[in-house]
């Protein structure tokens, strides 16, 4: 005879149901973005490479090595290669990319 409305069985199941959740999420909102194309006519108009090596100096005689969308203020996020950009919203630019509107964020 049982005392209680639930047996051990029943809070086992619901346990591992509260753990399966977290588990199957998915892992972030970057991660379902699609890549910025540098073929895509927005990042043509500013330029955007995801190789910084390959960014017009002739052009952009300012642009130094380490500007870089990893270090960049209109980057989102800290972690990952491909993370979100507000200048491209619903994309994702490369970490070691670049475009004309680059500008230092200040990590605090
Ligand atoms: Fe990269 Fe910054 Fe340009 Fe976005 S605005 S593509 S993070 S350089």
């Amino acid at each position: 005879m049982q005392d209680s409305k639930f047996n051990r069985r029943d809070v086992l199941k619901g346990a591992l149901c509260g753990l399966a959740v977290p588990l199957c999420a998915p892992r972030s909102a970057s991660a379902t973005l699609p890549k910025l194309d540098e073929k895509d006519p927005q990042a043509i108009a500013y330029d955007y490479v995801a190789d910084n090596s390959r960014v017009n100096v002739k052009k952009y005689p300012a642009f130094k090595k380490n500007q870089t969308c990893g270090n960049c203020v209109y980057v989102q996020g800290r972690e990952g290669f491909w993370r979100p950009c507000t200048i491209f919203p619903g994309k994702i630019v490369f970490h070691k990319g670049w475009c004309n509107v680059w500008a230092l964020k200040t990590f605090k």
